[in-house]
């Protein structure tokens, strides 16, 4: 639900995970930076992809293609005729518009008449007060708060699913007008390419267009003979890849759910033509296991099968994950045939075969991929964890409970006291530990409320040193979903955090 989304946002935010791109500058739309913790938790989210599908499977290896790429990859992967969002054309400027550009414009336009009432009323009521005309100023602004609030809200259900046909109703139904001159001329919806472009070479004449790549998939399709050449691989084997992709989207209001700049964890696994109904399956249940192995509760995933197919899939399917705000793709897992690969061999004119030893032949290998987002899989798992306790006292608790595997800090080290040699020891903890987790210190204010803040960051363990660490060398490890506390030797903490935070 909304409000919960909210505070998945603030605490986001407030906790050092995720910041608004460019924030000193009111920030970019769709854009946004991961923090201190942020960067901890999406590397870890990173690396127990790459465990489970590189390093577990002997048959998948891995690679890192650029962004840039040869233009004509594009051509040859249908990205430059066919990955098309719904744009407005302004019959009277002869200007065109994304549907999102407008409305925001629409919006910011509203803002700035708020700004500008505000700015008046404030200096006519100068020093004295006037309350009648401050109560109908204020209200005039609500109203316009509302009209806002009202349009992002349309939009955010309406565009949702990205139909010309609901663009166009949405339109109409906004009566889309000008604030300030009340002039509504907005028609026609047409099409417009999610690329970004760019240029590459210094002088106008010779600069080729380029694009920055919208999946990472087409880096391991041009590079298919390369690895299976180099590594030797037999078919059925996999490329796994993650990296950055860009896409201009028209609808981007969903925190990091969908970004104009996003990571993508995707895994090619090329196969003998025929056989590609059986990899599905087995792709679509090992995926999922992967996603529920992290103990986020089996109920809050599902599969949704596509009825309307991309041009270059025979099947596919989402995992769906229960986000606050519903049930909305996680991973996609698509069957590609030999679309990809056999577009590549035409555009470039190279034979992108694999001379298979048990048929005696040659072919076009087929594709089943698996293209999960880091960014939705941070904010899968982080909304997940993010709870609000009643505790037995009548006080609530705000806890992040990360998987340990995923923790940013894997444990806090605290010294009961600021004296009495208690910092010297934990300091050494610390000195110890550091070879092998994350770990933080935190000497400030009371324990109870370092155990808060530990809770709320999404520490896994509390470790205290106290006054009788001094006699017997043990500590008090305290586990933040429980709260339960053991005491248990200095020496066993390696072992006791790594058999929990292992997998
Ligand atoms: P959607 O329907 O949500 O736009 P898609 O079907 O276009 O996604 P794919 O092209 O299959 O997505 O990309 C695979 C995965 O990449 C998605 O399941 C999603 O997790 C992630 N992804 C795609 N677009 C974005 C985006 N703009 N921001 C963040 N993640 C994204």
């Amino acid at each position: 639900n909304d409000d919960q989304f909210k505070k998945v946002i603030s605490h986001a935010k407030e906790y050092g995970y995720v910041f608004q791109s460019s924030e000193i500058y009111d920030g970019l739309s769709a854009v946004y930076d991961y923090a201190q913790n942020g960067v901890e938790l999406k590397k870890n989210i990173r690396d127990y992809w790459w465990k489970a599908m590189v390093q577990m499977h002997d048959n998948i290896v891995g690679i890192d293609a650029a962004i840039f790429m040869h233009p004509t990859t594009w051509k040859a992967s249908g990205h430059v005729d066919a990955f098309n969002d719904p744009l407005i054309d302004n019959k009277d400027s002869k200007k065109r518009y994304r549907a999102d550009v407008l409305i925001e414009d629409y919006c910011a336009k509203i803002e700035a008449k708020i700004n500008k009432e505000i700015a008046k009323a404030a200096k006519r009521f100068g020093d004295t007060f006037n309350e009648k005309e401050f109560v109908s100023t204020n209200q005039r602004v609500l109203g316009y708060q509302e009209k806002i609030d009202n349009t992002l809200a349309r939009m955010g259900k309406s565009l949702e699913n990205e139909d010309l046909a609901d663009v166009k109703a949405l339109i109409e139904e906004l009566e889309i007008s000008d604030p300030l001159t009340g002039s509504r001329n907005w028609t026609d919806v047409k099409q417009f390419n999610l690329m970004f472009g760019t240029k590459l070479g210094a002088s106008a004449e010779s600069a080729m267009d380029l694009y920055l790549r919208p999946e990472t998939a087409q880096g391991i399709f041009v590079n298919f003979l390369n690895v299976q050449k180099t590594g030797r691989m037999k078919i059925p084997f996999g490329i796994a890849q993650t990296g950055k992709a860009f896409r201009n989207e028209i609808v981007a209001r969903q925190f990091i759910f969908r970004m104009r700049e996003f990571e993508q964890m995707e895994m090619q696994f090329f196969i003998k033509p025929g056989t590609q109904g059986e990899w599905y399956e087995y792709w679509k249940e090992t995926r999922l296991k992967w996603h529920k192995s992290l103990g986020s509760g089996d109920e809050n995933y599902r599969f949704h099968d596509h009825d309307k197919l991309a041009h270059y899939a025979d099947a596919a399917c989402d995992i769906e994950f229960k986000f606050p705000f519903g049930f909305k793709e996680l991973e996609g897992i698509h069957s590609r045939t030999d679309f990809d690969l056999s577009q590549h061999e035409k555009y470039s004119g190279k034979k992108l075969q694999y001379f298979d030893p048990e048929e005696n032949k040659s072919y076009v290998p087929y594709v089943l991929e698996t293209s999960i987002g880091l960014d939705r899989m941070f904010l899968a798992v982080f909304s997940n964890s993010l709870v609000e306790e009643e505790l037995d006292n009548n006080t609530t608790r705000t806890v992040l409970k990360l998987p340990a595997v995923l923790a940013p800090t894997k444990a806090a080290i605290l010294p009961l006291v600021k004296k009495d040699g208690l910092p010297e020891i934990a300091r050494k903890i610390v000195e110890e530990l550091k070879w092998d987790f994350n770990i933080d210190y935190d000497e400030k204010d009371a324990v109870g409320r370092r155990y808060r803040r530990q809770d709320a960051n999404g520490t896994p363990f509390c470790i205290t040193v106290d006054h009788d660490t001094l006699e017997d060398n043990t500590v008090t490890i305290r586990y933040r979903d429980t709260m339960e506390q053991n005491r248990v030797k200095i020496d066993d903490l390696r072992d006791i955090i790594k058999q929990e935070v292992d997998v």
